[in-house]
């Protein structure tokens, strides 16, 4: 159990303001996992006056001893990396086998990834009479969710830093216990005190305090698409630049020549990866009419090999939902699904067959789904699959970019071309042709209503710099 008292304002642990708590509880168990304070606005103010006093001396540090607190960060990442994995499963619930290969292993892989990219990324260069600098934004608020609770705070962090950019960090609610130590890594990095900073509480308190604030330049927000619009409009009161990674409805298009049995296989892991709890999960399987009966068969199959249980079972690949709340919203689109007459093929609203205790729903795939329908349109965000026949390419291209989302999409197909120019017809802003591994370089971020802005890479650098051009005269 990690009971935490403190906050992380200004290079020390520090006594929030209040006597408000946060209970986080594992959603395997029901039990407490933890306790973090709940910070309040002067919480917030503190430690944005932190961070703009710290500014000036770290974007004025040279590239190479920025780069020197990242590597340490990211060895310190890489030793702790069995405690992150025990922590994340302890408030996240992913099976601890998955989160030591996903939620511990990926927030060292951007750390590192920034390594070698500050290296040889050009902070000026010379246009015609111009000298163009790439400065640092200024004091950055990074609002994270709880699905991937420490990869999401690094993909914003280590960028920021790279750039030379100021941080306070607001983890979610539901999962803010790995936060703390990467507090306590940045701590013994001995970072300079103010650049990093760490207030945990809730969204409309903690959150709305520091996306309304007049100390922070840029506001870098993953989560709901609802939060989303609240922040973008909080921040444009003081035109902050605001960059958002949300939801996504991602479509997973096997073409005729595909091997079917591979791209069932892949798009359901994608889907039921995390319990569904992932912004770009394939969730809608585009199938042609003809392979329908197959590519149903193959699903409700792979579905049912997914064992669901106590996450800190090597056996188990589907843990529970976070919370109880997320339960009932994922449970409400199940009788949805029914409602509106897909046809259920395995799974459902039923929870006979889950633990009686902790938040699991059952690995559940719907068939003939019609792009109409709300399981069709919204994000569920739970172990769920959409099947959707179509009659040729361009319905399926059609039905793939039917939503208000635009994350990411599949395409599946032994024809690497024609991969392509179908992958080339997605608005989403990453497609995976044939399962292909996943880039930790590569920009990651949504078309449409999936957000604005993009992380990762030196695209998720450039969202930290601003760009000034320099004329010069002789004289
Ligand atoms: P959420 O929007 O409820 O919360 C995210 C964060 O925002 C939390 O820290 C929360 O406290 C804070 N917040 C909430 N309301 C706020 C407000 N008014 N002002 C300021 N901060 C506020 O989202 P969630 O339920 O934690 O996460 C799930 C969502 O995140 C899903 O929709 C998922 O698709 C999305 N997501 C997107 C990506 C991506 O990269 N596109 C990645 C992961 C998750």
């Amino acid at each position: 159990m990690s009971m935490r008292s403190e906050l992380y304002i200004d290079g020390q642990w520090v006594t929030p303001s209040g006597e408000e708590t946060i209970e986080v509880v594992n959603p395997a168990t029901e039990d407490l996992a933890g306790q973090v304070p709940a910070a309040q606005k002067a919480d917030v103010d503190r430690a944005v006056l932190a961070a703009g006093l710290a500014l000036p001396a770290w974007s004025e540090t040279p590239v190479a001893e920025r780069r020197e607190y990242l590597r340490l960060i990211h060895q310190g990442l890489v030793e702790r990396s069995e405690e992150i994995a025990l922590t994340i499963t302890a408030e996240v619930g992913m099976p601890i086998k998955l989160s030591r290969q996903i939620q511990a292993r990926l927030p060292a892989t951007i750390m590192g990834s920034y390594l070698s990219l500050i290296d040889d990324y050009p902070f000026s260069e010379t246009i015609g009479n111009s000298l163009i600098v790439k400065e640092p934004v200024g004091v950055a608020a990074c609002i994270t969710p709880w699905n991937y609770p420490l990869h999401q705070i690094v993909a914003k962090l280590a960028p920021a830093l790279a750039a030379g950019c100021t941080v306070v960090v607001k983890p979610s609610e539901l999962a803010p216990l790995s936060a703390y130590l990467l507090a306590e890594i940045v701590h013994a990095a001995a970072l300079p005190a103010g650049v990093f900073n760490l207030v945990t509480g809730y969204g409309e308190t903690a959150g709305a305090a520091l996306a309304g604030h007049s100390g922070v330049d840029l506001v870098s927000f993953t989560g709901s698409l609802r939060a989303g619009r609240r922040i973008a409009e909080q921040a444009s009161a003081s035109i902050k630049r605001v960059s958002l990674e949300l939801g996504g409805k991602s479509a997973s298009l096997i073409l005729e020549d595909a091997d079917l049995a591979a791209a069932v296989k892949g798009t359901v892991g994608s889907c039921f990866l995390n319990s569904g709890q992932t912004c770009s999960a394939l969730t809608r399987m585009l199938v042609p009419e003809a392979l329908y009966g197959d590519a149903a068969a193959l699903a409700v199959e792979c579905a049912k090999s997914f064992a669901l249980g106590d996450p800190m079972s090597d056996k188990t690949r589907l843990g529970p939902l976070v919370s109880a709340a997320q339960r009932e919203r994922v449970l409400h689109y199940l009788q949805q699904g029914v409602l509106e007459k897909a046809e259920l093929l395995t799974g459902g609203a039923d929870l006979a067959s889950c633990p009686e205790r902790g938040f699991f729903v059952p690995p559940t795939v719907f068939g003939r789904v019609a792009p109409e329908m709300t399981i069709a349109r919204e994000e569920i965000f739970g172990p769920v699959l959409c099947i959707m026949p179509y009659r040729d390419l361009d319905h399926a291209v059609a039905i793939a970019n039917g939503t208000e989302y635009g994350l990411a999409a599949a395409v599946w197909s032994a024809d690497g071309a024609k991969a392509l120019q179908v992958a080339k017809r997605l608005r989403a802003g990453q497609v995976d042709i044939n399962g292909a591994p996943f880039n930790p370089l590569a920009p990651f971020g949504g078309f449409k209503q999936s957000g604005r802005g993009r992380e990762l890479g030196k695209y998720g650098l450039e969202e930290f710099l601003e760009v000034k051009s320099i004329q010069s005269r002789q004289p």
